[in-house]
């Protein structure tokens, strides 16, 4: 039985005060959430003040990225051990900004996934086509390339601890969420792929999130689905009754 994970990646946004009120918020209506996870993952400076209001209930602290390093000169970078001392228990990779403006490939994906697994941080690893790589019907060879490339190396144990989220990028912050059947037709490839790997017992066991304009409207019919795990939600993760309203729409 794979728990529903939803994610709520704040991005560039919220200073100090701002996500200590949002997350207080959040805390409010979900401290003591069991049947569905609930991670807030908030900008680098508000993760030590998010972990002392969430620490002691239900609800987990992710980061948006990481190094891979542990230490050293490597300006302005953050490490998983620095993560896991403020309380991290998951971390995002391989965002498609990342990918975008940052340079991030599957091979910077794989390093900061290994480094996350190591410290006993989860890795919520990002996966998705872009729009003209689906108009060219070539989701599934991109999905594929994201997926096998990674996760090279991953042990077993690695892929029962990650998460994967796939997030077609022309989905994301459009307001054009995929529909039901096509969230379900890449989650189930998906799973096929990490079966081919790894075997149906790890297949069946690893949460696979969608994430692209989640909203509390549109996620009952998207988990409804077999092989929909949870979300990881943008936009309306900044806002604490529309957070709330999509963790409850999953029960
Ligand atoms: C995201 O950035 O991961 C995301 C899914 O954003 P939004 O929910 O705003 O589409």
């Amino acid at each position: 039985m794979r728990k529903i994970i939803i994610a709520g990646n704040w991005k560039m946004n919220k200073d100090l005060k701002e996500s200590i009120d949002l997350a207080s918020s959040v805390k409010r209506s979900l401290y003591d959430m069991e049947e569905v996870e609930a991670v807030l993952c908030p900008t680098f400076t508000s993760l030590g003040d998010v972990s002392d209001i969430i620490t002691g209930t239900t609800i987990r602290l992710g980061a948006q990225d990481v190094y891979w390093e542990r230490g050293g000169a490597f300006t302005g970078e953050i490490s998983s051990y620095m993560l896991k001392s403020v309380g991290c228990a998951y971390c995002i990779v391989g965002h498609s900004e990342r990918r975008q403006f940052f340079g991030e490939t599957n091979e910077t994906v794989n390093k900061k996934a290994k480094a996350l697994l190591k410290e006993g941080i989860m890795p919520i690893v990002c996966v998705g086509e872009k729009l003209d790589e689906r108009k060219a019907k070539k989701e599934f060879d991109v999905v594929k390339d994201h997926i096998v490339n990674s996760l090279k190396g991953f042990t077993r144990e690695d892929m029962l601890r990650t998460v994967i989220a796939y997030e077609p990028v022309w989905a994301i912050g459009t307001g054009i969420n995929a529909t039901k059947e096509q969230a379900q037709e890449m989650h189930k490839y998906i799973r096929g792929l990490i079966n081919g790997i790894y075997g149906e017992d790890v297949a069946n066991a690893v949460r696979i999130q969608y994430g692209g304009s989640v909203k509390p409207e549109n996620i009952k019919e998207l988990i409804s689905q077999e092989d929909v795990d949870g979300a990881l939600v943008g936009g309306a993760s900044l806002k604490a009754d529309l957070f709330v309203a999509i963790v409850k729409g999953c029960l």
